[in-house]
């Protein structure tokens, strides 16, 4: 693999406290990032809200407003992580498709080559910058947009299951399985938009548990014990 596309689910950096985030998580990750770009490889992130905002699951307000908050949290992790990863030494950039003046710089193509071949980690903030779309959405958009070579799906679970291993304790891992399974069972690896457009552009994915020690520096190494 030359250049892949890391999506971090929001949860994930919480750690135990389950929002916000957990410093000493984000730095475990930002060193296993730094080790993988040290090898090589091309690295783009992006990052979920979820330690921080879930529009869909607000009742009160518009969904579409809702929505934008949940952007602007994934903004708010991309600036956190991509600080982390500036003080382990690596070199960042990030992209929104939006414009949000000094903080970031507007999502183009051509600029995020650039970034890519000054040996930068790249960090794509703000999803798609619609609502009714998810983190997941912009990472296979992104991901393809980019010609990653895979998907790594770092969630807080350790892979795809038949069931939520959360509510079913007999739920089982599946170690390999195709998206048009995924989608067929309705398996809660991505939303279905995001599973569909992987589907159509044959997007490979690779899905694994975040809190597993070095997990992201093994799934790259081909150790794998998740999902794909
Ligand atoms: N979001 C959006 N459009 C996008 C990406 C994200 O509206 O393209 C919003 C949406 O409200 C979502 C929130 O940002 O709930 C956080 O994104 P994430 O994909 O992490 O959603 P989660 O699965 O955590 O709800």
């Amino acid at each position: 693999m030359k250049r892949v596309l890391l999506k971090l689910s929001g949860e994930a950096l919480a750690g135990p406290k389950k929002t916000g985030f957990d410093e000493a998580t984000v730095i475990g990750v930002a060193k296993q990032i730094h080790q993988i770009v040290s090898e090589g490889l091309q690295v783009g992130i992006v990052i979920g809200g979820g330690n921080f905002w879930r529009g869909r699951t607000s009742g009160a307000m518009e969904r579409s407003k809702a929505d934008q908050i949940g952007m602007l949290a994934t903004i708010m992790n991309c600036i956190y992580v991509s600080d982390i990863c500036r003080y382990v030494g690596l070199s960042t950039e990030i992209y929104t498709p939006f414009t949000c003046g000094a903080f970031t710089r507007l999502y183009s193509k051509d600029s995020v080559e650039e970034s890519f071949a000054q040996g930068k980690v790249v960090f794509f903030a703000g999803g798609t910058g619609h609502p009714y779309f998810s983190t997941d959405t912009a990472t296979v958009l992104r991901a393809v947009e980019i010609s990653a070579d895979a998907i790594l799906l770092a969630k807080a679970v350790d892979g795809i299951y038949d069931s939520d291993p959360k509510v079913n304790p007999d739920a089982v891992k599946y170690d390999e399985i195709s998206i048009q399974e995924v989608v067929d069972k309705k398996l809660a690896a991505m939303d279905l938009t995001a599973s569909i457009m992987c589907l159509e552009q044959k997007m490979p994915m690779l899905v694994f548990g975040l809190e597993e020690e070095n997990s992201i520096v093994n799934t790259v190494h081909g150790k794998f014990s998740g999902t794909k």
